[in-house]
């Protein structure tokens, strides 16, 4: 059944599709990889649709894929699909520029985290309505972490308890994630960071285990796992 969307919600949620995913092996782009029968994109977008928040879905597909990625997500919820670029930064900016008027938030969110529960697409957009103009979903780093230089020897111990391990949605307030896109420079992996690189404020709301990123073929086989216990 195709999910609604809310016509009087304040989010809009930009999924970035359009990597080739290496790291998973040969085959389709990553979002289009099969997790238990249906690709990525489709267990993402399923995901979000369900957050009650969420006025809009813009997917930026790879460029070949737009009119199969569309009609795979019509039955699913109605979203709108343009075609990505050639970093994940130019696939963002894509997406932004689709965005209608009416929602002033605006969350970023990777599709390789597939099996992100609606509730932190929720408590990510209530932290920008809260009033931040940056948001991210962390989680604490367990390992220990070390320094290295180009030869594998060590530098030194990172102090872990100041570290945090970065998640997607990211949520912006809609002025400064267009306003941070227009003045970028170096692509960076994340949307914080160009807020950051511009001296914004950046604040951290709990992550989770759920929205892992899905990037090597060891993920796959942990999602399909979470999958068979409910997630
Ligand atoms: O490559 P990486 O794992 O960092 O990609 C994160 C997300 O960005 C993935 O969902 C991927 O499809 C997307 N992406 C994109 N356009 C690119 C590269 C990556 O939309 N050119």
């Amino acid at each position: 059944m195709t999910a609604q969307l809310n016509p009087r919600g304040d989010v809009a949620v930009l999924v970035p599709a359009a990597g080739a995913g290496v790291r998973l092996g040969p085959g389709a782009p990553k979002a289009l990889r099969l997790l238990a029968g249906e690709p990525l994109l489709v267990h993402a977008v399923r995901r979000i649709a369900a957050a009650p928040s969420v006025h809009t879905i813009v997917v930026a597909a790879p460029a070949t894929e737009v009119e199969a990625v569309r009609a795979m997500l019509a039955p699913v919820a109605p979203v709108t699909v343009v075609p990505g670029g050639a970093e994940r930064q130019e696939s963002v900016a894509a997406a932004l520029a689709a965005v209608p008027a009416g929602p002033e938030i605006v969350l970023v969110h990777d599709a390789a985290r597939a099996l992100t529960p609606p509730h932190l697409v929720e408590s990510v957009a209530a932290a920008v309505r809260d009033g931040h103009d940056a948001v991210i979903p962390v989680l604490p780093v367990v390992d220990t972490i070390k320094e290295v230089d180009a030869t594998e020897r060590v530098l030194g111990t990172v102090d872990r308890s100041a570290l945090r391990a970065v998640q997607t949605p990211q949520g912006f307030r809609r002025s400064a994630l267009i306003a941070a896109h227009r003045s970028a420079g170096d692509a960076l992996t994340d949307d914080a960071g160009l807020i950051e690189k511009q001296g914004g404020a950046v604040m951290c709301v709990p992550g989770s285990e759920l929205a892992l990123k899905i990037t090597r073929p060891f993920d796959m086989a942990l999602a399909e796992r979470l999958l068979t216990t409910g997630a």
